[in-house]
């Protein structure tokens, strides 16, 4: 029996794997296998047939950043002829309300505010 085995096993039986094993299952394991197995933890955990996601939301209300990460391609310096901040108005349209058939909660966890020293649009 391989290790990645053993440690589906485990979890199969209801135990708890530690941060090791979680770290071989992410490097070693089957992807698709890895999915099996958590599908069952998953119905043994929840057997009712529903699924629910988490939509997740970034209001860009600006794209003007003075941050600079190397990464980034979305912000714009200020004064950038293609530097936008969205007025209030804009921005909560940009956010409103579920389509239909959605259901949603809204709630921030987190939230980086900028401030709005630059003209809006
Ligand atoms: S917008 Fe965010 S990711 Fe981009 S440079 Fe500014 S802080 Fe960095």
């Amino acid at each position: 029996m391989t290790q990645v085995q053993a440690i589906f096993d485990k979890v199969l039986e209801g135990r708890r794997i530690t941060p090791e094993e979680g770290l071989r299952l992410l490097t070693e394991a089957d992807l698709l296998a890895l999915g099996q197995v958590a599908q069952a933890v998953r119905f043994r955990r929840y057997p009712e047939p529903v699924v629910t996601f988490v939509v997740d939301t970034n209001p860009n209300y600006t794209n003007v950043c003075v941050t600079d990460c190397l990464f980034c391609a979305f912000y714009r310096k200020p004064g950038a002829p293609d530097a936008y901040t969205l007025s209030v108005e804009k921005s909560s349209r940009r956010s409103s309300g579920p389509s239909p058939g959605e259901r949603r909660r809204f709630s921030c966890k987190a939230a980086t505010i900028r401030p709005f020293p630059w003209t809006t649009t």
